[in-house]
């Protein structure tokens, strides 16, 4: 693979629960080879601006991004919004609307936590210190920090995955609700590791149609840890339901040395790519991952 040509349309900041703040983010992914990114904080345009601001000053092509949370058949699904404009109102009102779901939602985790005989206000203490978008990520890894479990894995699996102590249902908008602001601010909405979620080959096959004809246009073929299984069928799944592909190492963290920023396998040809047409900005003829 050309390292120099990488394309990776979902990271995370700061903003959200990503280690590197926007800046220090777009230099990372530039220093690993990445020419075209999205960033894609959780439910928030807030690490945008300062990402923009780098990627003018190091050349690397940066489309405004998101990826939100959404409810579909029971589930929480992540639907990237890509090339967006933040400044779009209908999706300002959305961010807003997610940005109190995930306020209440903290709140909710930490009563939960106590409840449970967890040291939940602490923990949600240290959640509120490291930033003002609260993920689960971020109450993991603060019992791990407080020594209430070892790892973010096991944080999960006894105290915030469904069915634990901590875990909070929470009403997110729904699939076509969300692929609309996506649309609304001129962006391309994108289902987030559609491999990732617990469903049936045919629920996936039914999510793919309901997401297309709401306005939906990719899916995230190519995903950072996902195996050639998971590509193939992704595939599949994209030219059946008329969807382009995208690619995304979902990177968080530079202590996963494993997933760096553009270190991912090329789009198949036999799938479209969701960046080759505005409002994607053209890239040199080598700029797909080759
Ligand atoms: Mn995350
Ligand atoms: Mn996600
Ligand atoms: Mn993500």
């Amino acid at each position: 693979m050309n390292p120099r040509s990488a394309v990776d349309l979902h990271l995370h900041s700061t903003a959200s629960d990503g280690m590197l703040s926007p800046a220090a983010l777009v230099a990372y992914a530039a220093s690993c080879g990445v020419r075209l990114m999205a960033l894609t904080d959780h439910d928030t345009a807030a690490g945008l601006d300062e990402a923009d601001a780098a990627a003018r000053q190091l050349g690397v092509a940066l489309v405004a991004g998101v990826e939100l949370s959404v409810a579909w058949r029971g589930r929480t699904l992540h639907i990237l919004g890509l090339a967006i404009d933040p400044r779009a109102a209908l999706l300002i009102r959305g961010l807003d609307r997610l940005q109190a779901l995930r306020e209440a939602r903290a709140e909710g985790i930490a009563r939960r936590l106590t409840a449970a005989g967890a040291p939940g206000q602490e923990a949600l203490a240290a959640v509120r210190a490291a930033t003002r978008q609260p993920t689960r990520t971020h109450f993991a890894r603060a019992l791990v920090a407080l020594g209430v479990t070892r790892d973010l894995g096991t944080a999960f699996d006894r105290w915030l995955a469904r069915g634990r102590p901590g875990h909070v249902a929470t009403e997110w908008p729904s699939l076509e609700e969300a692929t609309g602001w996506v649309a609304a601010a001129g962006g391309r909405a994108v289902i987030a590791h559609p491999m990732r979620y617990p469903l049936s080959a045919g629920a996936r096959r039914e999510l793919c149609a309901e997401f297309a004809a709401a306005g939906g246009c990719a899916i995230e073929v190519v995903t950072g840890g996902g195996g050639i299984r998971d590509r193939d069928q992704s595939v599949s799944l994209a030219v059946r339901s008329g969807l382009a592909g995208s690619v995304g190492s979902d990177f968080h963290d530079p202590a996963n040395p494993w997933n760096p920023p553009g270190r991912l396998a090329k789009l198949p040809g036999s799938v479209r790519s969701v960046w080759s047409d505005p409002p994607f900005p053209e890239l040199e003829t080598d700029a797909e991952p080759a």
